[in-house]
């Protein structure tokens, strides 16, 4: 007899949080979680970015259990904005999470729900962040370069972008009596020499003045959303029209192809937060109903994360009480998509010692940033074992257009990003909330089937089609009035030799409400004494699909 074969099962990657991921370390991470749990989680391309680089997404749910299209889908992604490296590694941290907790067959989550992950929809941004630390915001791609502007470049060729000073008469900063390390600014009795800061680049076509320009944020995929798009200048960074860049339309693409998509997460790196919709206007441009169940839904992520819930257009509100982003994510997804979305800022470094979000917003004065600075400079010289190597020494270099100059300063991935360290337990936190969020799909049931002969050859088939999820299959009553959110249609297949015979063997039945949302339906066939085959489907939109074959 032949010895049963075992499936020796690959141990899951670890994901350490020493330090933030290369693209190569992501596409090793990615397919080790694929090859180590193939039963539950499928890594597939949506598309390529600019560079030519795969965009991976893992979708991941328990297949034995009907597949993916037919569940209740949840997506993460994360990366959009290059330097928000850690967003990757909550996203990577939820994926493999989701395959570490999976229980029993048939019983968990992953056995009704579907979720999709795209760690990083951003790898050539990210890739510039991570190898260089210089600071774009989303496109790698610069516009018509601009004569007496300076651009990002490693000059010095030690592998990263930093900062240059340089002792100028009329410079604005000078160092910090109180941290040598430190650059501030230049007061009435600052005493000489006094510096002027630029990034790490070359000036394009110079004319050897000091109007030297910076170039500026560039291309912010986060403001590529299609709803209430509106082009440059009205709106920094938007893009040539919604969709316009190869990224952000093949994820656009995907999520338009997915009716079963009941929920988004988008994670980002700010002053920490969760962030909720609306990204422009007022609060009354939401449904009152749906603004609640936002903010409610909201609050479990600040319960488990300990950030604030903040709607977008309240965010940075200290420093800018009108804040309105156009072709934004949260617009486009309770707007355009009719679903409950969020974004998580995961916090950045001035989170670190201590500070608030509202504090970091409140920073108006230089001084105040400044002490900032110097908070998390002794912060690191307190936790050398935690902190990021976010300082490098100022060395001398001959700038080919500038003379002599000074390159070091912060490093711009790690100011920017929570410390590895601490990401790890804020990436558990969010990976609570995801699944609460998750555990409330709308879910489409198949319930009390009876099957009875009536007379001779005529059947009576009931059933009650039901979604005995929490949150309706049309997520928001905003979702209730768009094309993209199916509503529950029941379909009657009477198999070879079979024969409806009730009016109609179809039925739209619209939406259905959460947990009570309910109907019994009825439909007569006649049939041959035996063997008849007759289907039921039922195609619900964001609560899944589900079918049932009866045997007459
Ligand atoms: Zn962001």
């Amino acid at each position: 007899m032949a010895k049963q074969r075992r499936s020796k099962r690959k141990p899951l990657p670890d994901l350490a949080f020493k330090d933030f991921f290369t693209f190569a370390q992501t596409e090793r991470f990615l397919h080790g979680l694929a090859q180590a749990r193939p039963d539950l989680c499928r890594l597939e391309t949506i598309g390529y970015s600019r560079q030519g680089r795969p965009l991976y997404m893992l979708t991941i749910t328990e297949f034995a259990t009907g597949p993916s299209r037919d569940k209740p889908a949840y997506l993460v992604h994360g990366n959009i904005h290059a330097t928000e490296l850690a967003g990757t590694h909550a996203s990577l941290m939820t994926a493999r999470q989701l395959l570490a907790d999976h229980g029993p067959r048939g019983r968990g989550l992953l056995s009704r729900v579907v979720f999709h992950i795209v760690p990083r929809i951003n790898p050539d941004g990210a890739e510039f962040a991570m190898t260089t630390s210089g600071a774009i915001r989303s496109r790698t791609e610069r516009r018509p370069l601009t004569p007496n502007t300076l651009y990002q470049e490693d000059v010095n060729a030690d592998g990263l972008i930093l900062t240059m000073r340089q002792k100028h008469p009329d410079g604005p900063f000078v160092k910090d009596p109180g941290d040598a390390r430190l650059m501030i600014r230049r007061r009435g009795d600052s005493k000489p020499p006094f510096y002027r800061l630029l990034p790490e680049g070359l000036i394009f076509q110079w004319d050897g003045s000091d109007g030297i320009r910076v170039e500026g944020r560039g291309f912010d995929w986060n403001r590529n959303w299609s709803y209430d798009w509106r082009p440059e200048p009205e709106q920094g960074g938007a893009g040539d029209f919604p969709f316009s860049e190869p990224e952000m339309r093949a994820l656009g693409k995907w999520i338009h192809a997915r009716p079963n998509l009941f929920a988004v997460l988008g994670y980002h790196t700010g002053p920490n937060a969760i962030l909720m919709p609306p990204s422009t206007g007022s609060l009354s441009d939401l449904d009152a109903d749906d603004l609640r169940q936002i903010q409610d839904i909201g609050e479990i992520g600040a319960k488990h994360t300990g950030f604030p819930a903040i709607h977008v257009i309240n965010y940075r509100f200290e420093r800018d009480p009108t804040n309105n982003l156009r072709g934004h994510f949260h617009n486009f997804g309770y707007q355009h998509l009719g679903l409950f979305v969020y974004e998580f800022e995961l916090g950045t470094m001035y989170n670190t010692p201590g500070i608030s979000t509202k504090e970091i917003f409140a920073c108006r004065k230089r001084q105040d940033e400044e002490g900032v600075i110097r908070r998390i400079m002794k912060w690191c010289d307190r936790n050398p074992r935690r902190a990021p190597k976010l300082f490098r020494s100022w060395r001398r270099f001959r700038h080919p257009q500038l003379g002599d100059v000074e390159i070091g300063g912060l490093l711009r991935k790690y100011l920017y990003n929570p410390t590895p360290a601490e990401l790890a337990t804020i990436a558990r936190n969010t990976y609570k909330f995801t699944i609460d969020h998750a555990a409330k799909h709308p879910w489409l049931r198949i319930e009390d089937l009876t099957v009875e002969q009536v007379s001779a050859g005529v059947h009576r088939i009931r059933a009650r089609v039901a979604n005995r999820g929490e949150l309706p299959t049309n997520v928001t009553n905003q979702g209730k009035s768009l094309a993209r959110l199916h509503p529950v249609r029941v379909e009657f297949h009477a198999g070879e030799g079979a024969e409806v015979l009730s009016r109609q063997a179809h039925h739209e039945l619209g939406h259905l409400e959460g947990l009570t949302g309910g109907q019994l339906m009825e439909w007569f066939v006649a049939a041959p004494p035996e063997g008849a085959v007759c289907t039921i489907h039922v195609r619900g939109g964001t609560g899944g699909n589900v079918t049932e074959v009866i045997e007459l």
